[in-house]
Formats: C-alpha cells, sequence, structure tokens
C-alpha cells in the first residue's frame, strides 16, 4: 500500500468507492467524472504503477475482470461496446499513479472523439518497426 495513493486509499476501504466486483487481487469501482453511465475503473489490490510492473499473474487475473466487466455492461446496461483503456504513464494521460484500466460504455453519437491519425513519412515505417523489434 502506498499511503499516498488515491487508489490504495479506495482499496483500504478510507475513501468511498461505488464498486463494482472485487476479489482478493483485483477492485472494480465506478469513475467518479465517467465519460458515460457506468465507466468502471479495474485496479489490482497491490500498488503497481503501471504495465511493466504488474507481474503477469497479476495482470491476467485483472483482465479478467475487465472482460466479465464489458460482459456484463452489454446485458445490464444494454450498451453495444465499450471501448478499454489504459493511461501508461504521465506523458499518456495517466493521473492516478496506480495502474489501472478504464472501460467505457459507449452509446450512439455520445460525441467521444478517440485519437486523430496521420501517415508515415516514406520509408519510415519499417525503420519504427525494427526499433521496437530489437527491444522485446
Ligand atoms: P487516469 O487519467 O489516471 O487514467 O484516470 C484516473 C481516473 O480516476 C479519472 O478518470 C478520474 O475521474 C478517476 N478518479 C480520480 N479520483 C477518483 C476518486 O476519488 N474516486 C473515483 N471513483 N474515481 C476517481
Ligand atoms: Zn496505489
Amino acid at each position: 500500500m502506498d499511503e499516498n495513493c488515491i487508489f490504495c486509499q479506495i482499496i483500504s476501504g478510507q475513501i468511498p468507492s461505488t464498486k463494482i466486483y472485487e476479489d482478493d487481487k483485483v477492485l472494480a469501482f465506478l469513475d467518479i467524472a465517467p465519460v458515460n453511465d457506468g465507466h468502471t475503473l479495474v485496479v489490482p489490490k497491490k500498488h503497481y504503477v503501471n504495465l511493466e510492473e504488474v507481474p503477469e499473474a497479476d495482470l491476467c487475473e485483472i483482465i479478467k475482470v475487465v472482460k466479465k466487466i464489458g460482459k456484463a455492461f452489454k446485458q445490464g446496461l444494454g450498451v453495444l461496446g465499450y471501448n478499454i483503456n489504459e493511461n501508461n504513464d504521465p506523458i499518456a494521460g495517466q493521473i492516478i499513479p496506480h495502474l489501472h484500466f478504464h472501460i467505457i460504455p459507449r452509446i450512439e453519437n455520445d460525441g467521444l472523439q478517440l485519437w486523430p491519425q496521420r501517415k508515415y513519412p516514406n520509408g519510415t515505417m519499417q525503420e519504427v518497426a525494427d526499433q521496437i523489434k530489437k527491444a522485446l
């Protein structure tokens, strides 16, 4: 537990939350400022800052819960789809440094815009692929 972490405080019950699901490794609760109704955060109970820190076994438990909640969105909220998002590190918009997956129910014309895209300048696509591949 990190005493200064808001999500650790939610997990320990020091800060109240609207829980959706809980087991010994994972907690899921409603985001306090939802994109759409039902916007849920799924977190490991142990304090890992980001995806690189979390052990594979824990990650597997987290993603299983993400899948379960996505299914429940469709059955319980009647939505047709949802986005799963993990802002990994501050440059990517991570504000709370405790790993969490957003699950955002999507509604027709809800106005949520995903990212703008562009083309690779000539010949650079393979170069970028090679840089990633050699670091794997
Ligand atoms: P991040 O930008 O780190 O990926 O997202 C953090 C999310 O946590 C935000 O969507 C924000 O609304 C949510 N959040 C921040 N503080 C609280 C809180 O005290 N309770 C709940 N339920 N959600 C929070
Ligand atoms: Zn934490």
